[in-house]
């Protein structure tokens, strides 16, 4: 028989990789939905994450006007806090405002409470801009059970991505590599960052952003925001 001492040791692991692992479930199900629906609608999303940045951002505005296309912005509260004349700029354009939390913190590294005021510090930040059950994205994709409940609880839908541009990575990889994911998988949802850092990574986001376009173009993809294609999902399903 097992001792009780083995079995409390197994239920409380087994506590432990649920408050961790319990929201990835829903998590690889997402992506799998995203992939199928980039697809399925021939899209192309492109999401900044981090901002708003006071050098990056005003010019791959620019870049997307001129390309007359429209992209999704997760902001970090404290940027907007820093620059909210660049998050009217961003409005102002006709994208996609949500929120990436205020102080960027990673649920996995903090404890419960914090993770859960760091969500909603964020919507009320981006009040103005962002609805109470707007899109939301976690800081470095990471959610414990009490972060995903506290999203769930307010019915805002989270915004996962299916390709990563690779800009934030110690050594960046090849532009292009993004760009052969796309055409491989047919669009998809593309993760990039906004907030400003050495000249060399907004170069990166900006020629990622070009090739990207332009493959769009090429291929016939339409550029959605990330909400406009998950309400697309809700509407074929309905
Ligand atoms: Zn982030």
């Amino acid at each position: 028989m097992m001792s009780l001492t083995l079995a409390a040791a197994m239920s409380a692991s087994a506590a432990v990789a649920a408050w961790y692992l319990g929201p990835m479930l829903p998590r690889r199900l997402e992506e799998r939905r995203l992939r199928q629906l980039c697809r399925e609608t021939r899209s192309l999303v492109l999401t900044y994450d981090d901002g708003p940045g006071a050098e990056l951002t005003p010019r791959l505005l620019d870049l997307l006007e001129t390309r007359g296309v429209r992209a999704t912005f997760f902001l970090a509260g404290n940027c907007a806090d820093e620059h909210p004349q660049i998050v009217d700029e961003i409005a102002a354009g006709g994208h996609e405002i949500a929120c990436h939390t205020q102080d960027h913190l990673n649920a996995w590294r903090s404890w419960p409470w914090r993770g859960i005021t760091d969500i909603d510090a964020g919507y009320q930040t981006l009040a103005q801009w962002v609805e109470k059950d707007g899109l939301f994205r976690p800081p470095h994709g990471k959610m414990t059970l009490a972060t995903w409940a506290a999203v769930r609880r307010r019915r805002a839908p989270i915004g996962w991505w299916t390709i990563v541009a690779g800009d934030v990575e110690d050594e960046m990889p090849d532009p292009d590599l993004a760009l052969e994911q796309a055409r491989r998988l047919g669009g998809g949802v593309v993760l990039l960052h906004d907030f400003d850092r050495e000249p060399e990574r907004a170069d990166f986001v900006l020629t990622s952003t070009t090739n990207l376009l332009d493959a769009a173009q090429q291929e016939g993809w339409t550029i959605r925001t990330l909400g406009e294609l998950m309400c697309y999902g809700m509407k074929d399903a309905a």
